[in-house]
């Protein structure tokens, strides 16, 4: 059985329309403050046997480890608690750089099999939803949260616990797919980043700062980036897979050879810079990387 959401998550109103195209979890959108959500809320049981199924990454790449430590880098003058939470962790790949930057790690994770995995790097795991009393209030410099928003049915009650767990001006940071990506309207109801229950809420620029400002943040930046060359060519190609979790997470790595590629060849990097500026200044690029601090 799953529950009906009847007004906005984001606002409360109760003007919703149908999106028509994308029957996935009866998705709909606000005609107050345009916020997209699935209006169907699955039931623990689906949820915990979706999240088991979850599968292994064994290493990352390079490129990804240097991706990191740039993001490290911003963080280092916001540390004065010298403690950082990564919330919704995976195998705690962000924060074992963190941890050998001298940062004292935190993290949650939902998927019993990653809780181990990042226990055993040194990570100290809470398992489940974030609950604010396991963690002193205002103790942390900086919440990460890495693609996590759009798994939940309420993010705005999340983003306001982030906002409880930062001291007065640490920093929040965190990414979500971009629902007026270039990507998503290529590829309409077959962007595979729809899916039911994976994904339930579904950002804009627009509408992550309207939800970030009203969890007691203050914009830094925030701008999207990156297009997915092998889930665009499948689009283009009009390669009938089933969009979910599983098969994304296959083709994450054609995209490192691409990334690996383009990284090594001169032209594809100016071409890539290229379109990746495209895509910021029309904020059309597959993902929201949003950073905010506490007011
Ligand atoms: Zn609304």
């Amino acid at each position: 059985m799953s529950d009906k959401i009847e007004q906005c998550i984001l606002c409360q109103s109760k003007e919703l329309e149908l999106l028509k195209n994308f029957n996935a979890g009866d998705l709909v959108r606000c005609k107050s403050c345009f916020m997209v959500f699935s209006s169907l809320i699955p039931s623990q049981s689906t949820l915990a046997t979706h999240y088991g199924a979850y599968r292994m990454f064994d290493q990352i790449s390079d490129i990804t480890i240097k991706r990191y430590n740039q993001l490290l880098d911003q963080f280092e003058k916001y540390r004065q608690t010298n403690r950082i939470i990564d919330v919704g962790c995976g195998q705690g790949f962000f924060l074992e750089q963190a941890k050998k930057r001298g940062w004292e790690v935190y993290g949650t994770e939902f998927a019993p099999q990653y809780i181990k995995v990042c226990s055993d790097k040194g990570i100290r795991m809470n398992e489940g939803v974030l609950t604010l009393v396991n963690y002193p209030p205002e103790s942390f410099d900086i919440v990460t949260s890495f693609e996590v928003i759009e798994h939940l049915s309420y993010p705005l009650q999340e983003l306001k616990n982030f906002n409880s767990l930062l001291r007065p001006g640490g920093l929040l940071y965190i990414t979500t797919p971009n629902f007026n990506s270039l990507s998503r309207r290529i590829q309409g109801d077959h962007w595979t980043v729809i899916s039911y229950p994976d994904h339930l809420s579904y950002f804009t620029p627009g509408t992550i700062n309207k939800a970030l400002s009203t969890a007691g943040f203050r914009k830094k930046k925030i701008l999207t980036t990156g297009i997915s060359i092998a889930r665009t060519q499948q689009a283009l190609f009009k390669n009938e897979n089933p969009p979910n979790e599983a098969k994304e997470k296959i083709e994450k790595p054609v995209d490192s050879v691409w990334q690996e590629r383009i990284e090594g060849n001169f032209l594809l990097k100016v071409l890539k810079g290229m379109i990746n500026r495209f895509l910021t200044l029309s904020h059309s690029g597959d993902g929201i990387k949003a950073m905010y601090t506490k007011k």
